[in-house]
């Protein structure tokens, strides 16, 4: 699978971080087949994050997600899921490896600046949710 479904989350683009990211995605190897800036609506995000909605912090990541823009890429590269997920790093920014892009763009678990999917199917299903 050549392709994974990335999100500058809102608080990376409320601080305006989305060039940066969008350079530092380049920079490692990725293509961006697609791309867009949404506002997510509350049944958007939702239905987004429907595997979360018996979690304790699902409210607080609906309300997060739908506060500000999102910018939404559809990237490219050979194992695409595995690779974007590295760049990230790990969930939680504190945790994450230095020169991550949640290490240097995340606030805390929540605010953590970019989404990517965990598997191959997920990004399929990701994908067709916005493209
Ligand atoms: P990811 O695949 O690394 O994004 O992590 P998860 O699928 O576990 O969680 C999805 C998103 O929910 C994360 O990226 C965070 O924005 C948020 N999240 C995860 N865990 C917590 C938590 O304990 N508290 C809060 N407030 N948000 C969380």
């Amino acid at each position: 699978m050549i392709y994974t479904l990335a999100i500058i989350k809102p608080d990376a683009m409320k601080k305006g971080y989305k060039e940066d990211i969008r350079s530092e995605i380049l920079d490692n190897g990725f293509k961006i087949a697609e791309e867009k800036t949404i506002h997510l609506s509350k049944e958007q995000a939702e239905r987004f994050y429907a595997v979360h909605k018996d979690k304790p912090f699902f409210i607080e990541l609906v309300e997060f997600m739908t506060s500000f823009e999102s910018h939404i890429m559809k990237l490219e590269k050979e194992n695409a899921v595995i690779e974007w997920r590295n760049l990230m790093g790990a969930t939680d920014p504190s945790k994450a490896d230095q020169g991550t892009i949640r290490s240097k763009f995340g606030t805390d678990i929540s605010m953590n600046a970019t989404h990517g999917s965990d598997s191959n199917e997920n990004a399929t299903i990701e994908i067709n949710h916005f493209f």
